[in-house]
């Protein structure tokens, strides 16, 4: 519990997170890799080097400062960092290793002596985070071994493999041991860890792209990298070697991009690219809910060569008389002009909504790149859409999309 005195030290130190929080965070990462490089495997390098680690931790630092006298106004980031904290096995004995580091690097950056009071203000409001954490985390492994049966990391066999689109591989992933695969919720995420050839092993999220309730998950992973930056580590080595009947560790579904029961209102789902993945997993699952349900899924692609799952978009169509597709292409190809497969050219924006659904309430969910992301936000409360009918997810560090 925090004294008035701790709560004003913390308060007197957002201006200064909000100037030096990302050279604290570098600080902080490069401090904890060196002092204890056993947890370096928890973080994706990219996500260092693009410095998007960084910046999601010092906004949600400068959040937890700003908030620090009700932190309740914290629960979606709290569920979210929690959701992803369980996906990599995150447990109880690594907090302090965390906060160890964060407190020697305030001290650090800030040049701070040892006694000062900010320093044992910020240890008592990092103890008290870490057990909201801690217990919320519990929480999920619990709620994991009763509906997925199993916690951490278990052996899946590849059973299928095919291309969804020129960039997109789907892997059709069952348990190696036969057990009966748990319905995941549409939406969620599984983490996969893989050994590289050097014997390294790594860790990413991948959305599960197909209907919940089938007997494999499916994961459906973009090649990232090309055009003058390295091969993504993990999606290189998915395109290049993995093959059916190799093994992947995989742990149980998580995440909290999930539907709400469904409404009479309209449900829009819209996808950007490789955000298409927990999208459709979406639409199956709304659809055999609410067969008559109106549901639109707008999906955005750069052209007809990387436009993923075409085929099992049309078939879902014809199944549901109440789905209803839009396809744009923001660079098409000269041959695209030639067929169908599209609907209209440019980026998902305004003049595109009013034409589609014009001004009917609706609860709109969406995936796709962080500058998508950030414009369906912007458009939609421009567009009078309450925060609460508004759901999305990130391929990478939650970001504040507000700058
Ligand atoms: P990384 O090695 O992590 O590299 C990422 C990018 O950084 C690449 O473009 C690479 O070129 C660039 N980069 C790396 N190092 C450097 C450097 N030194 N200089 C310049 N550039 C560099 N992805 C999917 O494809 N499908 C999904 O369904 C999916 N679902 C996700 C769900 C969630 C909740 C999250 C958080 C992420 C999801 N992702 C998904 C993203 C996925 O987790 C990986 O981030 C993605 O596959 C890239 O990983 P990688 O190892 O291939 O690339």
């Amino acid at each position: 519990m925090l004294t008035p005195g701790q709560l004003t030290a913390i308060q007197r130190t957002v201006p200064i997170l909000q100037e030096h929080g990302e050279a604290l965070t570098r600080h902080f990462y490069q401090r904890m890799f060196q002092h204890n490089p056993e947890v370096r495997g928890f973080f994706n390098p990219a996500h260092q080097h693009s410095g998007q680690q960084q910046r999601a931790l010092a906004g949600a630092i400068c959040a937890y400062a700003q908030h620090i006298n009700d932190p309740s106004a914290l629960a979606g980031a709290v569920e979210l960092i929690a959701q992803k904290h369980v996906s990599l096995g995150i447990r109880p004995e690594h907090y302090p290793i965390v906060g160890e580091n964060l407190l020697a690097s305030i001290r650090e950056v800030l040049g701070l002596a040892e006694d000062d009071p900010i320093l044992d203000a910020w240890a008592v409001a990092y103890g008290a985070l870490a057990d909201l954490f801690i217990q919320r985390e519990a929480a999920i492994y619990q709620e994991q071994r009763e509906r997925a049966g199993w916690n951490g990391f278990k052996r899946f066999v590849v059973s299928r493999r095919e291309a969804a689109s020129d960039n997109i591989v789907s892997l059709y992933l069952k348990p190696a041991d036969d057990a009966p695969l748990p319905a995941h919720r549409a939406g969620q995420y599984v983490t996969l860890r893989v050994v590289l050839p050097g014997g390294e092993a790594i860790m990413r999220n991948y959305s599960l792209s197909n209907e919940p309730g089938a007997d494999c998950y499916r994961i459906s992973v973009k090649r990232e990298g090309g055009e003058g930056t390295p091969p993504g580590v993990c999606s290189h080595h998915l395109h290049e070697r993995v093959r059916v009947g190799d093994r992947v560790e995989v742990s149980p579904p998580c995440g909290d991009f999930t539907l709400a029961a469904p409404g009479a209102r309209p449900l829009v789902l819209i996808a950007g690219g490789v955000g298409i993945t927990p999208i459709l997993s979406m639409a199956h699952e709304a659809l055999a809910a609410a067969p008559e349900r109106t549901v639109w899924l707008i999906q955005g692609a750069l052209n007809g060569l990387v436009h993923p799952f075409a085929d099992e978009i049309a078939q879902l169509k014809r199944r549901y008389p109440g789905l209803r597709v839009h396809v744009r292409y923001s660079e098409p190809l000269p041959e695209d002009r030639l067929n169908a497969a599209h609907d209209g050219e440019g980026l998902i924006d305004e003049a595109l909504l009013d034409e589609l659904l014009g001004r009917e309430k609706a609860e709109y969910y969406f995936c796709g790149p962080t500058p998508m992301l950030r414009h369906l936000c912007r458009l939609l409360a421009r567009r009078g859409v309450p925060p609460e009918d508004i759901h999305y997810e990130f391929f990478g560090p939650a970001q504040s999309l507000a700058a």
